[in-house]
C-alpha cells in the first residue's frame, strides 16, 4: 500500500467522506482515515450522522410518527384501526439494517472513486505528515500534500452528571435504547432533546425536558417558536424553561435530578433514563501534535477562515470541527469545496444559505433570517405569512398545523428569511433556499407556477401575502 498521497483526510463523516470522494473525482490519490468504531467492536463510514446522528433519529422519528398518526389521525379519515402495538425490536433493527447499508454504501463508494479507506486514528504531525494508528494498534506515518481535517464533534458531558450508559446517557444512548422508559428527562430543549424527546414520547415515555435558556428555541423565527411551543406541549412533552440543574443521581434504577426553576425554587424529578443533550464540542484533542501550527479557538474548534483554510499551508479543516452551525450538509459543502480548492477549480460556501431543519411534527425549517434578526438590523422588512389550514393539500393530509412565513426587505424586495412549520417543511424549505441562492425577490417566487394542490402553494402564498395580493386567504390591512 503506498503511504504517500495527494489528499489525506482525517475523519470519514458527513464533511469528510464528500472531500475524499470530490478529490478522487479531481484525480488525486487520497486516503480517508477514519476512526469510528460501533458499541459491537465493528468499524464504519459515515461518522456521528449516519451511525449515530441524523440517520438513525430520522429512522426512529419516521416509524413513532407512523405510530402517532395510526393512533391519533386514522380516525379524521375514518379508518378505524384496533389493536396497534409496537414491537420495539423490530424497530430497533429496521434502525439498525438502514444505518448499517447507508454506511456500506459509503464503503461501496470510496471503492469506486478510488479512495484508500484507513480504519484507525489520524493525527496531524507536521504540514505534510499523518501519524496513522490502526485499530489493532499498528502505527505507521503517512505523507500528504494536503490534510483535511474532518473530525467531527462529540457530545457535551455536563460534570455533574457524567454518562454512565445506561442511565445517564448520550444521543447515541437514547438511540439504541431498547425498551420505553417510563420516564425519560432530557436536559436541553434543542434540536435533539426535541427530536429524541418526541421519538420516545410518542412510543409512550412521560417525557420532562429541562432547559436552562428562558426562551424557547431561540434561534428559530419568534412565530415558530411560540406555535413549535404549542404542538410539542400538546404533543405531552413537559418542556420545563429557565431551569439550571444541579445534580443527577443515579441509584436503584432510577436518577434523580435535581434543578432550580425559573423563580430560582429548588425542584426535583426521578427519570428512569436521563438524556443530557446539551450541544456538542469539537473533537480536536488528539488531532494534532505539538508544533503543527494549526490553531484552536477558546472553545476547540479549529481556526479557518472563509475557505476552510487553517492558516497552516495545505492544512485544511471542515465540518463540526470548524465554525459555524453543526449541520451534515453544511460540512459536505465544506469537504467538497476544499477538495475543489485543492485541484484549483472555483469553490466556494454560501454561509448565508444554509438550511435549518427540525425534524418534528410537525416539522420546522428555515433558512436566512429571523424577522426578529431583520427587524434589530433596522432595514425596513414587510412579512407574509400563509397557514396550512388553508392549503387543500395540507388538508387532505390531515396536517393544517402551522405556516409558512416569508420576511422580504422592503425597499428592494430581497428574500431575507423563510420560516416554514408544517408538514414537510424540510423539504419545503429547499425552494427558499434555491430563490435566497440566486438572489431571487419576492416577486420572482409570487411569478413562480406552484403545482396545484401542493404544499409548495403554501410559500406562494406566503411571498404574496409580502404584498398583501394573497389569493387564498384574507390580505391583513
Ligand atoms: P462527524 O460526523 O462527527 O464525523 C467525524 C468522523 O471522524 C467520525 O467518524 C470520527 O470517528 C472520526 N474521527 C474523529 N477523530 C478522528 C481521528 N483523530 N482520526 C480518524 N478519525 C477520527 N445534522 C443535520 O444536518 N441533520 C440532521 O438531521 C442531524 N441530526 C442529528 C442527530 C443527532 C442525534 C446528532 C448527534 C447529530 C445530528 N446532526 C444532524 C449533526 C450531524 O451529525 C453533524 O453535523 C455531522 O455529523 C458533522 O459531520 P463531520 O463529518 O464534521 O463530523
Ligand atoms: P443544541 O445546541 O441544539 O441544544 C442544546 C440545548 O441545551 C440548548 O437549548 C441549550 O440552551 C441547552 N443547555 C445547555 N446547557 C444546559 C444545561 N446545563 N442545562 C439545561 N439546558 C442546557 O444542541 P443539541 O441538541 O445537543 O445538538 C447538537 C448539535 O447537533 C446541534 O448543533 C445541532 O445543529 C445538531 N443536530 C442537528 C439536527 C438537525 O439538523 N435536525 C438534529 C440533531 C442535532
Amino acid at each position: 500500500m503506498a503511504d504517500s498521497y495527494d489528499v489525506v483526510v482525517i475523519g470519514g463523516g458527513p464533511a469528510g467522506y464528500p472531500a475524499a470522494i470530490r478529490a478522487a473525482q479531481n484525480r488525486l490519490s487520497v486516503a480517508c482515515i477514519d476512526a469510528w468504531k460501533n458499541r459491537d467492536g465493528s468499524t464504519a463510514l459515515g461518522g456521528t450522522c449516519l451511525n449515530a446522528g441524523c440517520i438513525p433519529s430520522k429512522v426512529l422519528l419516521e416509524s413513532t410518527e407512523l405510530l402517532h398518526r395510526a393512533q391519533h389521525e386514522f380516525a379524521a379519515h375514518g379508518i378505524r384501526a384496533s389493536g396497534i402495538s409496537v414491537d420495539l425490536a423490530a424497530m430497533q433493527k429496521r434502525r439498525a439494517t438502514i444505518v448499517k447499508g447507508m454506511t456500506q454504501g459509503i464503503a461501496g463508494l470510496f471503492k469506486a472513486a478510488g479512495v484508500t479507506a484507513l480504519a484507525g486514528h489520524g493525527k496531524l504531525l507536521a504540514a505534510g505528515r499523518v501519524a496513522y494508528t490502526s485499530h489493532d494498534g499498528a502505527q505507521r506515518e503517512i505523507s500528504a500534500k494536503h490534510v483535511i481535517l474532518a473530525s467531527g464533534s462529540v457530545p457535551v458531558e455536563l460534570k455533574a452528571m457524567p454518562f454512565d450508559g445506561r442511565q445517564i446517557i448520550d444521543s447515541w444512548g437514547a438511540l439504541e435504547l431498547d425498551a420505553v422508559p417510563q420516564r425519560l428527562g432530557v436536559i436541553g430543549a434543542g434540536v435533539i432533546g426535541l427530536e429524541l424527546g418526541s421519538v420516545w414520547r410518542r412510543l409512550g415515555s412521560e417525557v420532562v425536558v429541562l432547559e436552562a435558556l428562558p426562551d424557547f428555541l431561540p434561534m428559530a423565527d419568534g412565530a415558530v417558536s411560540k406555535e413549535a411551543l404549542r404542538h410539542f406541549k400538546k404533543l405531552g412533552l413537559d418542556i420545563r424553561l429557565g431551569t439550571k440543574v444541579t445534580a443527577a443521581k443515579a441509584a436503584k434504577g432510577a436518577v434523580d435530578v435535581a434543578y432550580t426553576d425559573a423563580q430560582g425554587a429548588a425542584q426535583s424529578v426521578k427519570v428512569d433514563t436521563l438524556v443530557v443533550a446539551v450541544g456538542r464540542r469539537p473533537n480536536s484533542r488528539e488531532l494534532l501534535a505539538d508544533g503543527t501550527g494549526v490553531k484552536l479557538d477558546e472553545r476547540g474548534f479549529v481556526v479557518v477562515d472563509e475557505a476552510c483554510r487553517t492558516g497552516v499551508p495545505n492544512v485544511w479543516a471542515v465540518g463540526d470541527l470548524v465554525r459555524g452551525p453543526m449541520l451534515a450538509h453544511k460540512g459536505k459543502e465544506e469537504g467538497v469545496m476544499v477538495a475543489d480548492l485543492i485541484a484549483g477549480h472555483f469553490a466556494e460556501v454560501n454561509y448565508k444559505t444554509i438550511p435549518s431543519v427540525i425534524y418534528t411534527a410537525p416539522e420546522i425549517a428555515w433558512v436566512g433570517e429571523t424577522e426578529e434578526q431583520v427587524k434589530a438590523s433596522g432595514r425596513p422588512y414587510k412579512v407574509g405569512t400563509f397557514p396550512f389550514m388553508a392549503s387543500g393539500r395540507a388538508r387532505a393530509m390531515e396536517a393544517g398545523a402551522g405556516f409558512a412565513k416569508i420576511v422580504s426587505a422592503a425597499d428592494d424586495d430581497e428574500i431575507l428569511g423563510v420560516h416554514v412549520i408544517g408538514p414537510m417543511a424540510g423539504e419545503l424549505i429547499a425552494e427558499a433556499v434555491l430563490a435566497m441562492e440566486y438572489s431571487a425577490s419576492t416577486e420572482d417566487l409570487q411569478r413562480t407556477i406552484h403545482a396545484h394542490p401542493t404544499l409548495s402553494e403554501a410559500l406562494h402564498e406566503a411571498a404574496l401575502a409580502a404584498d398583501k395580493r394573497a389569493i387564498d386567504i384574507p390580505n391583513k390591512a
